[in-house]
């Protein structure tokens, strides 16, 4: 027998499968981790699958040296990486980081064990101890101690009675040890649940999704319409049937609020899967579902990937949430690799949003999607009024800053009530960019070439792209003079003026910079939970999810900053966007109100937007996207081409784009657009990065795709990275 063999080696040039000989003592199986020699040294490898025969010749064909853990990827998992190998462009290695995290692959995070010590119930307590020598008095009181006690770990014993008597004692076979898998997992909070009964909605909802096959719904439902409570009972009939599920949630989502709320109902059925835990946690909880022991994986992105057998629904909530494409190598959209899942395990794939994706709302009209509608609040609240406040006649009245007379006054009244207000900005720092009044200087990241940010508390200017810091300036490097503007409001220079305007007031922050630490966000939190009044001031951290009853206001300072990114999509993450941070206010019995400050106030965006009238957005946006022939009618694809030397990546791009041409001949006015160009951000974390765009009708989406496959798999070499992105969120 011969194996087909994935390398572990992050080479460009071995983005191969190998054929090794199976010696007749070995059982090896697809989805092994197995050890191999490769030129002079032996490396770890994963079997792809087995086969009788190789096209090799026999006598070059090395031997499996090992099998290291069988069966480490899953036949579902091995699925998905042929599959995914296939439909993006990815090399193996890659797709193998995808599914197997590092934590699994390197060997150094090892299972914590308890040590428990009890007495051996076979043998001659009495004789034992008579036979000691004389003044054993540890040995003995070890015993008595077990005798009591029953058990007790290792270390206490030790502790106790000393390394060497339990040592001594175990040796001679009067204590035995048991090991048992010490879980670093996450503790949950527990917390009563209602006890809520579905209304006509959620339980059609619910009927037709625990009915169903593989299928894919949209669960379409404005903020506060109660999906969580389809999601809880989808799952639990899945349990009932003996299976298990995946449900995704935004990173930001992952709060300790929700966590609580599907640990009480759930329990230890329950693993986590994201950023925040700790390397051994990580590891402890792939294992726990990679063992079968948890049933249920609650996680970001990347627990798309989670080893879980027999999945009996895959759960997406917030499907339209940026999180969900991953925009760095490997680079995948999350709602694709559930499909492949979803359809190995036919299952059903859930889909929730109160403003979905504009190209998923687009299937659930054409058919390729089911779409569930979810029309009204759960607990009948109205949602909050949006008022669109225009910021050019105060700012011509002489109101420089960055609040509107109405919102200040607002604010003025939930502190008076002793509620709670969210103000929304969607920059991070003091001032987002510094600058010389006299010649114009701004300083720029040295790897990125992309503006610096000021931050107060440090003093100093960061680069948002890689983190560099640098030190702040007070004088130009440039020209010397001392006469330094700092341009653009963000988060910490909003929270210090609305200091100044409330002194009595706690003020709380959140973004990025102060929630880089595991915990520090679930304290922000909880700081803010039980502060009242108080003021969360924060970047589209705090639009998502939350569920504070006191919160009455929301102000979102700068509407304006993401409609005109010049993205396609900017319309529409704008409406997501403003449709989120205004589900926060007025969840409880306080009425809630939002104030939009922008200087385009006759945007359709905001006025579809204060009517919360997803369709009619939806309609428009559609149709615009149709006459200008971009997704869903048809695609983008971004060929990134990077590398150290700035020579290498232009001269790679001229040849691929040269060879790329014959696409554009061969399909004509079905390709919308194809060009080559330097990148926008054309320096980032020390490389220098070139693009081909490419925009083409659907109808031959698949087809063109399959052509830049091959004539880029032709063009890799090992001074520059190819990366490809379909409809990427970003053109930069
Ligand atoms: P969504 O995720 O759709 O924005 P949630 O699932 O957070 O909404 O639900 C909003 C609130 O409504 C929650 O406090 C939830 O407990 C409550 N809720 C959900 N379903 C019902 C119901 N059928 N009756 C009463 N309250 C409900
Ligand atoms: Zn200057
Ligand atoms: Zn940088």
């Amino acid at each position: 027998m011969f194996a087909e063999v994935i390398v572990d080696v992050t080479n460009s040039e071995v983005d191969r499968v190998f054929d090794y000989k199976i010696p007749d003592s070995f059982l090896v199986s697809a989805g092994d981790l197995v050890r191999v020699p490769f030129g002079k040294r032996t490396i770890d490898g994963f079997v792809l699958k087995t086969k009788s025969s190789t096209d090799y010749p026999i006598d070059k064909v090395k031997e499996v040296s090992k099998v290291i853990i069988g069966r480490i990827i899953k036949p579902d998992i091995l699925n998905l990486i042929l599959q995914l190998k296939n439909q993006l462009f990815l090399k193996y290695v890659d797709v193998i980081k995808l599914v197997l995290p590092s934590e699994i692959r390197n060997g150094k995070t090892r299972t914590q064990y308890n040590r428990l010590i009890h007495l051996n119930k076979d043998v001659n307590l009495e004789e034992y101890i008579n036979n000691l020598p004389k003044n054993s008095r540890n040995p003995i009181a070890l015993i008595n101690f077990l005798q009591q006690q029953g058990e007790c770990n290792y270390t206490e014993l030790s502790k106790k009675y000393g390394n060497s008597v339990v040592c001594k004692l175990l040796n001679d076979k009067i204590c035995i040890e048991d090991k048992i898998i010490k879980y670093r997992s996450i503790k949950f909070q527990k917390r009563d649940n209602k006890d809520i009964i579905p209304n006509i909605y959620q339980q059609s909802a619910i009927d037709t999704i625990t009915k169903s096959d593989y299928n894919k719904f949209l669960l379409f439902g404005v903020t506060g319409s109660g999906k969580t409570e389809v999601y809880i009972r989808c799952i639990k009939n899945c349990l009932a049937k003996g299976k298990t599920a995946i449900m995704l949630v935004p990173e930001i989502s992952l709060t300790p609020q929700m966590i609580s709320i599907f640990g009480s109902i759930f329990g230890d059925d329950v693993a986590l899967l994201h950023s925040g835990l700790s390397v051994g946690e990580k590891f402890d909880e792939w294992n726990r579902i990679y063992e079968g022991k948890a049933k249920i994986v609650i996680g970001a992105r990347s627990a798309i990937f989670a080893p879980i057998d027999n999945l009996g629904i895959i759960i997406i909530d917030e499907e339209h949430d940026n999180s969900y494409i991953s925009d760095s190598n490997p680079r995948y959209e999350t709602n694709k690799v559930a499909d492949i899942r979803a359809r190995y395990n036919n299952c059903p794939l859930v889909l929730g949003s109160a403003t979905p994706n504009i190209e998923t709302y687009y299937k659930s009209e054409t058919g390729e999607i089911t779409r569930l509608e979810l029309p009204t609040r759960a607990n009948n609240k109205a949602l909050p009024n949006i008022d669109i406040i225009d910021m050019l006649p105060e700012f011509r009245s002489g109101n420089t800053s960055e609040f509107s007379q109405i919102l200040l006054s607002e604010l003025a009244k939930t502190v008076e009530r002793k509620n709670q207000a969210m103000i929304f900005i969607n920059r991070r720092g003091f001032s987002s960019y510094v600058s010389c009044r006299n010649c114009g200087y701004i300083p720029r990241c040295t790897s990125c070439d992309i503006t610096l940010s000021y931050h107060k508390e440090c003093n100093e200017l960061k680069c948002h792209y890689c983190g560099k810091r640098f030190k702040a300036i007070t004088k130009c490097p440039e020209c010397g003079s001392d006469e330094i503007k700092f341009g653009g409001v963000g988060t910490q220079r909003v929270v210090q003026d609305l200091q100044e305007l409330f002194p009595n007031v706690p003020i709380i922050r959140m973004d990025v910079d102060n929630t880089r630490n595991k915990d520090s966000y679930a304290n922000i939190l909880n700081e803010f939970g039980k502060t009242k009044p108080s003021i969360l001031v924060g970047t589209q951290m705090i639009a998502k999810g939350h569920d504070f009853p006191a919160v009455d206001l929301v102000g979102i300072l700068d509407a304006d900053l993401s409609l005109y990114f010049g993205e396609y999509r900017a319309a529409e993450k704008t409406f997501q966007l403003i449709t989120q941070v205004a589900g926060r206010s007025g969840r409880s019995e306080a009425e809630g109100k939002v104030i939009l400050q922008t200087y385009f106030p006759k945007n359709y965006v905001y006025n579809l937007v204060a009517s919360y009238n997803y369709k009619a957005f939806y309609n428009k946006e559609i149709n615009l996207r149709k006459t200008t022939n971009f997704p869903p009618f048809a695609q983008v694809t971004r060929i990134l081409i990077s590398s150290e030397s700035q020579e290498k990546a232009r001269e790679n791009t001229r040849i691929v784009f040269e060879k790329l041409k014959q696409i554009k001949l061969e399909y004509k006015n079905k390709i919308y657009y194809f060009q080559a160009m330097q990148s926008p951000q054309n320096k980032l974390k020390d490389k220098y990065r070139y693009q081909v765009i490419f925009r083409y009708s659907i109808d031959i989406a698949e087809k063109v795709l399959k052509e830049i496959y091959a004539i880029l798999s032709d063009s890799t070499n090992s001074k520059t990275s190819i990366f490809v992105e379909n409809n990427p969120l970003s053109l930069s």
